[in-house]
C-alpha cells in the first residue's frame, strides 16, 4: 500500500447533486428561498419532487417607503410568494406569519421547525446557514438556527412528543450563503431563468433587493446577470459547473 491510498479514503470530493423525492425549504422572509436555492427547487420539482415552501415571518417590513401600509404588504407578499411557488413548481406554500423583524429564538419556534419537518419529512431540508459571518437580519440567523436545531429535535422521538407524529431523520440539511459551501447543485441557463421569473414574482421588493427589476428591461437584464454571475462564481470556487452553493450537513 503506497501513502496515496492511505490517504483516499480521507480525501473530500465535492459530494454528488442530490435526488430527494421530498424538500422542504424554509425562509425567513418571502423571496428568500428563491434566492437560496430557486433554481435547485426547480429542478428538483421537475424531476417529480414534491416541494415544500415555508415562509417564517409575514414580510411586513420589507419596504423603504414609511407610508407603507405593513398589513397590506404582508398581504400583497403572501401573493407574491404563492405565485413565485407556482414558477417554481413547487406542491405547497406554509406561510407561519411571524412578525417580519421580530423573530426571536425559542423552543416554541423550535417545535414549529420539528413539526415542519415531522408532518412533511422531507429527504432534504433547506435554509439559511446561521453561522454565516457577519449576517446582519436577525430572521436570516434565528431561521436558522431554529431550523437547523428543529431538525435535530424531528429526528429523535423524546423530543416534543406531544406532536404525536413519527419522529424523520432527513438525510441532508442544505444551508444557503454558507460561508465555507461545500455543496454545489448545478443548474442550466433554463433552470436560472425560473429562478429568475420566481423572484421577479415579488414585485414589492424590486426596489429593495433586485435594483429597480419591476417592468423595466435593462433592470431586470442586470438582474439575471447578477444571478448567473453569482452561480458561475460559486461553481467555480467548488471545482464545478454553474451552480447554488450550500453547506451540507447530515442530520
Ligand atoms: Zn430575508
Amino acid at each position: 500500500m503506497t501513502s496515496s491510498n492511505l490517504y483516499d479514503g480521507l480525501r473530500s470530493t465535492p459530494p454528488e447533486p442530490l435526488r430527494p423525492v421530498r424538500a422542504l425549504a424554509v425562509g425567513a422572509h418571502p423571496d428568500d428561498i428563491e434566492f437560496g436555492a430557486g433554481a435547485t427547487l426547480a429542478r428538483w420539482a421537475d424531476a417529480g419532487c414534491h416541494v415544500v415552501m415555508a415562509v417564517v415571518t409575514d414580510g411586513s417590513k420589507g419596504a423603504w417607503d414609511p407610508a407603507t401600509d405593513p398589513e397590506r404588504l404582508a398581504r400583497r407578499r403572501r401573493e407574491e410568494q404563492r405565485r413565485a411557488a407556482v414558477v417554481i413548481g413547487a406542491a405547497t406554500v406554509v406561510h407561519l406569519d411571524h412578525v417580519d423583524g421580530e423573530l426571536e429564538y425559542s423552543m416554541a419556534l423550535r417545535a414549529e421547525m420539528a413539526l415542519l419537518v415531522r408532518r412533511h419529512r422531507p429527504d432534504v431540508v433547506l435554509t439559511h446557514d446561521p453561522w454565516q459571518r457577519y449576517q446582519m437580519h436577525p430572521d436570516h440567523r434565528v431561521t436558522g438556527m431554529a431550523v437547523n436545531d428543529g431538525v435535530v429535535a424531528a429526528r429523535d422521538p423524546l423530543f416534543f412528543p406531544e406532536q404525536r407524529l413519527a419522529a424523520h431523520r432527513p438525510g441532508a440539511l442544505l444551508l444557503w450563503s454558507a460561508d465555507e459551501p461545500d455543496h454545489l447543485e448545478p443548474v442550466t441557463a433554463a433552470f436560472m431563468e425560473r429562478k429568475a421569473a420566481a423572484l421577479l414574482c415579488h414585485t414589492s421588493q424590486a426596489e429593495t433587493t433586485m435594483e429597480g427589476a419591476d417592468g423595466d428591461a435593462a433592470a431586470e437584464a442586470r438582474f439575471r446577470a447578477r444571478l448567473l454571475a453569482r452561480a458561475e462564481a460559486d461553481g467555480e470556487r467548488l471545482g464545478g459547473p454553474a451552480g447554488e452553493a450550500f453547506r451540507r450537513l447530515t442530520p
